[in-house]
């Protein structure tokens, strides 16, 4: 058998990073062991949901590059899987003069022109053209982002449940770390089942990841981490006979992001209804318009779904309660912990973190195993917030779901 290298890892918080990140650990390490105070699945947690966007449409090319590196990473992931990760329905964005007049600095717009500074597959549907494509739309015109769709969530959850077990990952369920002690060069991360010792860690522990750097003996850094979530978000279920032109055969994932405007097609025996959520980002231009809500929104560009049975999706699927990591730069926190040999994180998400959790595993996993990974991951160095967390720098706002 081949020899793993002898590092032992503990990742601490077993949402999708966690999950990720011992999966791509484990090749190269003698043992992973996953610390979860919770379950896997739990729906507190901000990992687990029926589905995720997936796109590249950032309005920052550092995103959208990234975005479709993970993207690589996820096709060749759903190639070991047993059934499909990804839907590629394409993600499209809109714009309606009645809405947002301006239409040279809609969201629309200025991601388009990154997707096509980055050579990505796209479509720029006019009026008509939108018309013809998607008739769902009742809008002046479209942007599409090819490549996109949206993570089939449980299935996710499934598969990296599943390959942990055959990589021998250990997953610890219900685990709250007491306290975490170095001696011999070691970590000793202490639950109340025992302790485990290794030589890297790593914190994947979403909002909890202040408390568990707080048990780390003289770790001054902490984040400027703010808890937030859509102020709606809900399945619209279409009249009985229209139901197949929102499926993720006929309809893409969609967004009128200048009005706070997200929606998924119906995933065919997996979720109810078309969903729709709205979300009114701290500190963020939005554009003054008449869409204050998701029903707005619905008789304005998607007519057909006027007067249709709605289900909030917290009720239809039991999540979508959890909340968004912002941060107070509004930039991932991703790399090593400033003063901690051997201790990694990754956090501060704000909402648009799943479509990137492949790559952030890959990442985490080569910096706590390898001694640095192949990205630059300077811009996102948790060791910009080590003169004290600068809360009110929070300019957050703007990133695509
Ligand atoms: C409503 C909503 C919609 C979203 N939509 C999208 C989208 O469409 N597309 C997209 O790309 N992203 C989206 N996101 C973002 C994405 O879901 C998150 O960025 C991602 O799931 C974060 O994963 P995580 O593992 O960091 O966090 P989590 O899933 O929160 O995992 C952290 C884990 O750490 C555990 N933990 C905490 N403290 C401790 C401790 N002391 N000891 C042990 N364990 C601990 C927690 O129990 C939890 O399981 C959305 C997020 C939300 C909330």
């Amino acid at each position: 058998m081949a020899e793993s290298g002898g590092r032992r890892l503990t990742v601490i918080g077993g949402g999708v990073m966690g999950l990720m990140t011992a999966y791509y650990a484990a090749p190269f390490a003698e043992t992973v062991t996953v610390l979860e105070r919770t379950r896997v699945g739990d729906p507190e947690t901000a990992s687990f949901c029926l589905t995720r966007s997936v796109r590249n449409d950032y309005l920052d090319p550092e995103y959208s590059r990234l975005a479709y590196e993970s993207r690589r990473l996820w096709l060749e992931l759903q190639a070991l899987s047993s059934e499909p990760l990804l839907i590629d329905c394409g993600c499209l964005n809109l714009f309606k003069d009645s809405i947002t007049p301006d239409l040279a600095s809609s969201y629309a717009v200025r991601s388009f022109a990154i997707l096509a500074q980055l050579q990505l597959r796209r479509a720029a549907l006019s009026a008509a053209e939108l018309r013809q494509r998607f008739p769902q739309f009742t809008a002046d015109a479209g942007r599409l982002d090819v490549d996109a769709g949206f993570a089939d969530v449980p299935a996710v959850t499934r598969f990296l449940q599943a390959a942990l077990r055959a990589r021998r990952v250990h997953v610890s369920e219900n685990a709250t770390v007491r306290g975490i002690t170095r001696s011999g060069g070691s970590w000793h991360v202490a639950t109340e089942s025992g302790e485990v010792v290794s030589d890297a860690l790593v914190i994947t522990a979403g909002l909890g990841t202040n408390d568990v750097l707080g048990l780390l003996p003289g770790c001054s850094a902490r984040f400027p981490l703010r808890p937030d979530r859509p102020v709606q978000s809900k399945y619209f279920i279409p009249p009985a006979g229209t139901r197949s032109r929102y499926t993720a055969r006929t309809l893409p994932v969609f967004a009128y992001l200048d009005v706070g405007i997200y929606g998924h097609p119906i995933h065919e025996g997996k979720t109810p209804g078309v969903k729709i959520g709205f979300y009114n980002p701290p500190d963020a231009a939005l554009v003054q318009s008449p869409i204050a809500s998701v029903e707005d929104f619905v008789a304005e560009c998607m007519p057909g779904l006027r007067g249709a049975e709605t289900v909030d999706v917290a009720d239809a699927s039991g999540v979508d309660v959890c909340a968004y990591d912002l941060v107070g730069d509004d930039d991932f926190i991703l790399g090593p912990v400033p003063g901690m040999d051997g201790v990694f994180t990754g956090v501060g998400w704000r909402g648009t973190g799943y479509k990137f959790a492949p790559w952030v595993g890959r990442v985490l996993a080569q910096l706590a195993l390898q001694g640095g990974t192949v990205y630059d991951i300077h811009r996102f160095a948790p060791g910009r917030f080590a003169g004290g967390p600068a809360a009110d720098l929070v300019t957050a706002g703007g990133a695509a779901p």
